[in-house]
């Protein structure tokens, strides 16, 4: 693709997962190994390190007092769960989320006033609502990340949410299915049939926001034919907007194998797929921030990665 392209680092940034949980750690741990031995790559790539450079009052632009003290308290005791069993709490888990959100905000900004990608491998937390965590997320990056870049530049901003990660990303469909200038296209298994159960074809957004909203609900077992023809319809939408930024959610938890999933997609037909929605931001001009969101297959998410980036610096 052959654009600037900067990738966001962390100690506590790569803490995001959980222990004896599908969301693990080594995701992270072994990009970083494949990464080490990848000069080509590393030299194309910037650097930038989030850690403890974010207030939490970043936060109030998008979640309650209530829920952000709540995870706080939480936090310093160390266990217990954010939600009802899916995530667990940890000792340091609203720094490390902060953290996460952090490495959101800073990309949002750099892709648009840059034109350029940004990559949160540890952000995607599409679940999370105003006022509580949900499926493996604490803080919804994506919505702090609007809300904060709408903050510095203005309520005109058009903002373009892509979603392929298998599930259906509800706290982001929800925080905005009435606001016009969140468009959302977002594929995913259909809720039937997987967790959170909801993004059917019907949910189009509501009010003055209806028909900015567009949900692709798979059958299980879906594979590259059905999400590749969807993003045709994607790129269409998108030329059509013509946002000012894109945020893409590009979790792997589709790809054929995962352990949480039913979607069949090759490791191929996801590079694909991302490789069409960088070209489609390189030409209309405009940056894109990616987030790793879901996967459960440590070592086969980081080469992709590996992978998602040599695209981005066309290696
Ligand atoms: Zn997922």
């Amino acid at each position: 693709m052959n654009m600037r392209t900067r990738l966001y680092v962390g100690e506590n940034l790569f803490k995001y997962g959980f222990e004896n949980h599908p969301l693990s750690t080594k995701r992270y741990a072994r990009f970083l190994e494949l990464l080490e031995n990848d000069a080509a790559l590393k030299s194309s790539l910037e650097f930038f390190e989030v850690d403890g450079l974010c207030n939490e009052r970043i936060l109030r632009l998008f979640h309650t007092s209530e829920y952000i003290g709540r995870v706080k308290k939480l936090s310093e005791r160390g266990y217990g769960y954010i939600d009802y069993g899916d995530t667990p709490v940890f000792k340091g888990i609203f720094e490390v989320s902060l953290a996460s959100v952090c490495a959101s905000v800073y990309g949002l900004d750099f892709a648009y006033n840059h034109r350029s990608i940004a990559v949160n491998l540890a952000g995607g937390w599409h679940h999370a609502y105003r006022d509580r965590g949900s499926g493996f997320c604490v803080f919804n990056d994506i919505g702090v990340s609007i809300e904060v870049l709408r903050s510095k530049y203005g309520n005109d901003l058009k903002f373009y949410y892509i979603d392929i990660d298998a599930h259906h990303g509800d706290g982001v469909y929800y925080s905005y299915e009435s606001d016009p200038n969140v468009y959302i296209f977002d594929i995913h298994e259909d809720g039937r049939f997987l967790f959170p159960g909801t993004g059917g074809w019907m949910e189009r957004g509501s009010g003055k926001a209806f028909g900015t909203k567009t949900n692709i609900p798979l059958p299980p077992w879906s594979g590259d034919e059905q999400l590749l023809s969807y993003i045709d319809n994607l790129i269409e939408d998108v030329f059509k907007v013509s946002p000012d930024v894109i945020v893409f959610q590009a979790g792997q938890d589709g790809l054929a194998g995962d352990p949480l999933t039913h979607l069949q997609y090759s490791d191929q037909g996801y590079l694909k797929a991302v490789e069409r929605v960088f070209g489609v931001a390189k030409d209309l001009n405009i940056g894109i921030l990616y987030l790793g969101g879901g996967g459960y297959q440590p070592n086969k998410v980081a080469e992709n990665w590996i992978r998602v980036l040599r695209i981005a610096v066309n290696l």
